[in-house]
């Protein structure tokens, strides 16, 4: 029980099963569009070509250059061919890079979103953004940047890669560990969280013996879709600082970053809110969150050292003086010093707890 909290309510309508994506053209005129471009990158190109073809009249072609990270000069690109195009509405089908592109579009020209994620990174819920122009990522959170609607479509999983399904779940189950102990979670979103933990410690092996299994697909989309509602209503810390310090200062991959990082940050999070990250360690079967977390994250192949993503030893200073530069909110004070241990425990890989 929560003593007091406040819930925003949730404004995104979630169209949610197997087969969904054909209710595309429904959905964008039920938002009163006539006129809608398909967004994807280049590498879901031919499924940007069949879901536009397959939208009829409503189509006004296809952007396919969405990238990691929203640089801002594919973004000019893209509003300049979505505003030649007559459209007033986006179709982003994809991963957090293709969302990303949408909402970077829809700042900038009011369009619609109607979002079908491929992945589970979590974009599709939020109201926020991050861009990269010259080298910086700048994030910011807006109402006008959170997509109208939402289509999962468990088919669209299927095909997820082993390798980018367990990174992807983890960089999910990463927004859930931070909702858990952030000052606005709400009991919405932390049941939301619990019952994603759940979904993703019964999913994740079996997908890894069977990636096609329909239902345990629709059970990690599930637990994508709660852990992207608590990002998208809820303050992230030092977990999402420092994915953000990897990726925009060392340039390492978004999913695997998370992935690595988490049962470190949920260990030096614990120390300070045992009771809150309870769930984690009751979720995947530990005396505690952070030993719990790297258990599972070893049992499903998910990298566990900095190594991975190509991080020296000799750059984890650095790392540790970016990630303290500015101050921010986190339940455990954040010093240069334990922020240093928290990094040579994630290079080394060290299992956090003492079970
Ligand atoms: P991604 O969107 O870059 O996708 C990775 C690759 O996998 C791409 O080539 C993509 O085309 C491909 N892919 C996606 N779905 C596939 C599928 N079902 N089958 C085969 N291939 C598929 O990666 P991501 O991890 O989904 O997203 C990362 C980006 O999202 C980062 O830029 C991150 O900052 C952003 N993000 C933003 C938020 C937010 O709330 N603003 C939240 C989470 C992630």
């Amino acid at each position: 029980m929560m003593d007091s909290f406040t819930f925003p309510g949730l404004t995104t309508r979630v169209v949610f099963g197997s087969g969904t994506m054909a209710r595309a053209e429904e959905e964008v005129r039920r938002l009163g569009h006539d006129k809608a471009m398909v967004l994807s990158t280049e590498h879901q190109k031919e499924d940007a070509e069949t879901l536009a073809a397959s939208l009829g009249d409503l189509a006004a072609g296809t952007f396919s250059g969405a990238v990691m990270h929203t640089p801002v000069e594919i973004t000019e690109k893209a509003v300049e061919s979505f505003r030649a195009s007559g459209a007033t509405a986006v179709v982003s089908l994809g991963g957090g890079s293709t969302v990303g592109l949408g909402k970077a579009i829809a700042l900038r020209t009011g369009a619609d979103q109607v979002v079908i994620p491929t992945t589970y990174a979590g974009s599709e819920m939020t109201d926020i953004l991050g861009e990269t122009s010259a080298g910086e990522k700048t994030t910011r959170r807006s109402p006008d940047i959170r997509p109208e609607t939402v289509i999962y479509d468990v088919d669209l999983t299927l095909g997820l890669p082993v390798a980018l399904t367990v990174t992807s779940a983890m960089n999910a189950i990463a927004h859930a560990m931070e909702a858990l102990y952030a000052p606005d979670r709400n009991p919405v979103t932390v049941l939301m969280c619990k019952d994603a933990m759940a979904a993703f410690r019964e999913a994740i092996p079996r997908l890894i013996d069977d990636p096609r299994n329909r239902t345990a697909r629709a059970q990690a989309l599930y637990g994508a879709w709660c852990c992207s509602t608590a990002l998208g209503h809820s303050s992230m810390a030092l977990h999402h600082k420092l994915a953000h310090v990897f990726g925009g200062s060392f340039d390492t991959p978004h999913a695997e970053t998370h992935a690595i990082l988490l049962p470190y940050t949920t260990a030096f999070n614990e120390a300070a809110v045992p009771d809150l990250l309870r769930p984690i360690a009751e979720a995947f079967g530990g005396r505690s969150a952070g030993g719990a977390i790297w258990d599972f994250a070893q049992s499903v192949g998910s990298p566990l050292s900095l190594r991975d993503i190509g991080i020296q030893e000799t750059d984890l200073d650095r790392a540790a003086a970016i990630a303290v530069k500015n101050a921010y909110a986190n339940p455990r004070p954040i010093d240069l010093e334990s922020i240093r241990e928290l990094l040579q425990a994630a290079w080394e890989a060290r299992r956090p707890g003492d079970e």
